[in-house]
């Protein structure tokens, strides 16, 4: 059924809002949550089905500390049997941080008076771009607030210069957005540009608080970003991120609209979102919100795993805002996209004496400055396999996480092929000497480990060709 923007309805329920606050907290309010439910739920997700709303809401209501680890342990063991060691890396490329709206947990805020504003030019952007390529990134998202200045012609506009940069071996092959919703035109114009996923966070899903945080700005219209990613549909983007930006409200309630967002761009376009987010908020320049609904370690590693089992086959993306140490515990329970070598300055890929880090000069504070290549070394210790893959999205294979989840064969046959080689790529290219020593092993131990002996022979003549000097080879 083809959904109304007017009216925000469930496809089979007209004129009710896809977000009810009300029903969402009497799902929480009325949960309750026993061993036999919780782990009934666990089961449930493991056959491979995706959580209702009542179950999603029995697990935030866990508190039982063996009950919490088993929620844990099925977000691994799903991760693990279905999805297996891949992780996908990318790098943001922060272009501009003109704004004018006011979110009071934002460093680019309009009322920032100290923040230092700068849009790159193109040679910057070319710059910031030969720098990420340097590195080996091969995937990016191109970020930025939101002002007249960014209208969909220029952001169509920067991602076609970004696929236009090549250094040596370097290209960027998929570049994703995150900025501000746009008008149904306005998305027709960024596809053309051939995008990769278009990312807007609802931030806080409860019409109240997010007035609250929201002063003023084409922002502050709470149902405008709501429906921005239908109006994406309607103008043929289906590949779409969604997100929340947790401590603004409470966590228990964000994860179920976020997977009531999930069921609505399912039942309305046959698709869920490619990926969803769940950055918690960080110190930034000029902050101003309570710490009431902060969410603490303990609680966030609960609700990762909770979200995994809830959409089993949608993207996690699990981003630098996060200490290297929580996001080595956190990918293991079904994170599948992390970024590495994250600079969120503007211009700070390229400039070498940008070594201080300024709040003024960024939207927030990360907590992971490790490069791309130590993130490299250490998923390799863990026994991950980093991915550069961009094969799917190229071949129009749109919705492969659902793909990789329900095609039985589909990882096998493309998912670690393609991590294979793209991780071959980055060992020739770009890695030290001890990574790549570390990745030719992790390399080879996936290589035995597939049981199609023809896929095996065949990646190996392909890891030949890259040695010899072709790139870009993919299932
Ligand atoms: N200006 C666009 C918009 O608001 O949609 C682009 C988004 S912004 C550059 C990227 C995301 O960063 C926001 O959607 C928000 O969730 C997140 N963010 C903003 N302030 C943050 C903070 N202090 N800590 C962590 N994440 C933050
Ligand atoms: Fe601007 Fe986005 Fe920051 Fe809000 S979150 S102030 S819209 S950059």
């Amino acid at each position: 059924m083809k959904f109304t923007p007017e009216k925000y309805r469930i496809a089979d329920e007209p004129m009710k809002p896809f977000i009810d606050s009300e029903e969402i907290w009497s799902y929480i309010n009325k949960s309750v949550s026993t061993k036999e439910k919780v782990r009934g739920i666990i089961s449930k997700s493991l056959a491979k089905n995706r959580l209702n709303l009542e179950e999603v809401a029995v697990l935030v209501n866990t508190d039982d500390a063996e009950l919490i680890e088993e929620i844990k342990e099925g977000a691994r063991t799903l991760k693990r049997n279905i999805y297996g060691n891949r992780i996908v890396l990318f790098a943001p490329l922060y272009i501009g941080n003109q704004c004018s709206n006011n979110c009071t947990y934002c460093g680019f805020r309009s009322s920032n008076n100290e923040a230092v504003r700068k849009t790159l030019t193109d040679d910057e952007i070319v710059s910031e771009i030969e720098s990420l390529e340097d590195n080996g990134q091969k995937r990016l998202i191109l970020v930025s607030g939101e002002h007249p200045l960014y209208t969909p012609e220029y952001i169509a506009h920067t991602v076609k210069l970004a696929y236009s940069v090549k250094k040596g071996n370097g290209e960027i092959r998929r570049v994703n957005i995150n900025a501000a919703p746009l008008d149904i035109e306005g998305f027709k114009t960024v596809k053309e540009a051939a995008i990769g996923t278009y990312q807007v966070f609802q931030e806080t899903y409860h019409p109240d608080a997010y007035k609250n945080y929201h002063l003023y700005g084409k922002k502050s219209d709470y149902e405008y970003r709501l429906t921005s990613l239908d109006r994406a549909q309607e103008a043929g983007i289906d590949d779409v991120g969604i997100g929340a930006l947790l401590g603004l409200y409470d966590w228990r309630f964000e994860v179920l609209a976020l997977v009531r967002h999930t069921n609505h761009l399912e039942a309305c376009y046959n698709v869920g979102p490619h990926t969803i987010s769940f950055p918690r908020v960080k110190e930034a320049s000029t902050l101003d919100i309570s710490h009431q609904y902060f969410v603490d370690d303990a609680d966030f590693t609960k609700l990762v795993a909770i979200l995994r089992l809830a959409v089993p086959y949608t993207g996690m993306i699990l981003t630098a805002r996060e200490p290297a140490h929580l996001r080595n515990e956190i990918i293991q329970f079904g994170v599948s996209q992390i970024d590495g070598g994250t600079k969120i300055e503007l211009g700070s890929y390229s400039d070498e004496q940008l070594h201080e880090s300024n709040l003024n000069k960024g939207q927030f504070q990360i907590n992971d400055d490790r490069s791309l290549n130590e993130i490299i070394n250490e998923l390799l210790d863990q026994d991950m396999l980093p991915s550069f893959c961009t094969a799917c999205y190229r071949l129009g294979r749109t919705g492969e996480h659902f793909m990789e989840f329900s095609v039985p064969g589909f990882i096998k046959r493309y998912c670690s092929p393609n991590a294979i080689l793209t991780l071959a790529e980055y060992l020739v290219d770009y890695a030290p000497k001890n990574t790549a020593t570390k990745g030719w092993e992790v390399i080879n131990k996936n290589i035995e480990k597939l049981e199609d002996k023809t896929m095996e022979s065949s990646i190996r003549e392909k890891i030949e060709q890259i040695k010899s000097g072709k790139r870009d080879l993919y299932y």
